[in-house]
């Protein structure tokens, strides 16, 4: 049966403050024609730590359950349908996460006049957070991102309907006929969904949150969703603004954790980085020492290193790492802190955090490392690198007359046939 770990729960909730806060180390993957408008749509992510009834809870309840899977979208939320009860949607977001019988991964509520206790998100465990996810192609979070742009008002980039009249309610995301499933090259051969018409004759947004396009494919919300989310959240969640979920009733004598990791930030070069966090002082204790375990990614190594210092109750310091190696393009930076005065955290809820980032070679690309051919060419080239494995970002091809092609975007594992 499946139990996900406390931090594979956080890392969702990393994944949701940097897709919200456009801190997302793929937004360098949005087309170039979409950048401008690419939001950062100001709405913040986390556990909650007091419960309806007053208690500190770390914000994560864990439930068994008879039911081998869920078959609807509904029951998950009651306790007597085998979920579990929410908690107030007046003060916090529901997310339930369970094993479903559905070909979705996900389902939210919208918001509304009339929300009642079944108003939130339900995820499939498969596609939550961005650690040990069973997923093959969901395993990013974007389930979750992509859900709760519905819980605040989103619908679909395609507008829901098999044409290219359906609209999103959205002018910066441009029409498109249907949903996308596969990650394509931007744009299209044919540009658009809607075949080029007057509607669309700059391309699919497939790489919106609200398309159907794999975890790694997606990469933004637009400033209207973002207008639209804030005018949602204003209409029907302001209640949340003065909820206690986030402060805590109790505080413990000996907690620390990570609040932010500072580095790696979304794009690195070269091939070893010193990480920065920042560790916090949540107990009542002064903390002169603790450990800090960090991984290039989930799968790595096991880097430890041993902090001391001063630090008092609620106050935070700023701590780099002893160097690590890296690997190229994507990966998620994970640290946690452990041992705070030689004893055991008593809320280690706080300790784990993750961060996405993409690492490029210290030295860029240069003619004198990639290999082209044939040469002369007619409709398709190879293009080989030497020096590294692949290359991400945009690419022109030229022709003799020095004529360019249209910029396409990509990762290029060498070698690579381009076709133009
Ligand atoms: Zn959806
Ligand atoms: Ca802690």
């Amino acid at each position: 049966r499946t139990v996900l770990s406390d931090w594979q729960i956080t890392s969702q909730i990393d994944v949701l403050n940097e897709d919200y806060r456009r801190f997302n180390a793929d937004k360098i993957k949005t087309p170039a024609v979409f950048q401008s408008v690419a939001a950062d749509v100001e709405i913040e992510f986390a556990l909650a730590n007091r419960d309806p009834n007053g208690n500190w809870t770390n914000g994560i309840r864990r439930v068994q359950t008879s039911n081998l899977v869920f078959a609807d979208f509904t029951s998950p939320k009651y306790t007597s349908m085998g979920g579990d009860n929410a908690w107030s949607r007046d003060n916090y977001l529901n997310l339930w996460v369970c094993e479903l019988d559905s070909p979705l991964l996900g389902y939210s509520t919208f918001p509304s006049a009339s929300m009642d206790e079944t108003d939130g998100v339900v995820i499939h465990c498969k596609a939550f957070g961005r650690i040990d996810c069973n997923s093959k192609k969901y395993y990013l979070g974007r389930t979750g991102t992509h859900e709760i742009g519905h819980w605040l008002n989103l619908i679909h980039v395609w507008g829901d309907e098999d044409c290219c009249n359906a609209d999103d309610g959205c002018d910066d995301t441009p029409l498109q006929a249907k949903p996308t499933y596969k990650c394509q090259e931007f744009p299209f051969t044919s540009l658009s969904s809607c075949n080029n018409q007057p509607c669309n004759t700059v391309g699919d947004m497939f790489m919106n949150y609200m398309d159907y396009t794999v975890d790694s494919c997606m990469n933004l919300f637009s400033n209207d969703q973002r207008i639209r989310m804030l005018a949602a959240f204003n209409l029907y969640r302001t209640s949340l603004l003065s909820s206690q979920a986030l402060i805590p009733p109790t505080s413990f004598s000996n907690d620390i954790g990570i609040t932010k990791v500072l580095f790696p930030d979304e794009l690195i070069y070269g091939d070893s980085m010193a990480p920065v966090v920042r560790i916090h002082n949540y107990g009542t204790q002064s903390i002169s020492s603790c450990d800090i375990y960090y991984e290039k990614d989930w799968k790595n190594y096991l880097n430890t290193f041993h902090w001391t210092g001063n630090l008092a109750s609620d106050g935070e310091v700023d701590v780099t790492l002893p160097k690590i190696a890296d690997s190229l393009w994507n990966n998620i930076f994970c640290a946690w802190t452990k041992d705070p005065n030689g004893t055991q955290d008593e809320d280690t809820t706080n300790d784990f955090r993750t961060r996405s980032y993409v690492v490029r070679p210290a030295t860029e690309p240069t003619e004198n490392n990639v290999i082209v051919y044939p040469n002369p060419s007619n409709t398709q080239i190879t293009v080989e690198f030497k020096d590294f494995e692949s290359l991400q970002g945009s690419y022109f091809v030229y022709n003799i007359l020095g004529q360019r092609s249209e910029e396409h975007t990509s990762e290029l594992q060498s070698p690579y046939v381009i076709s133009y």
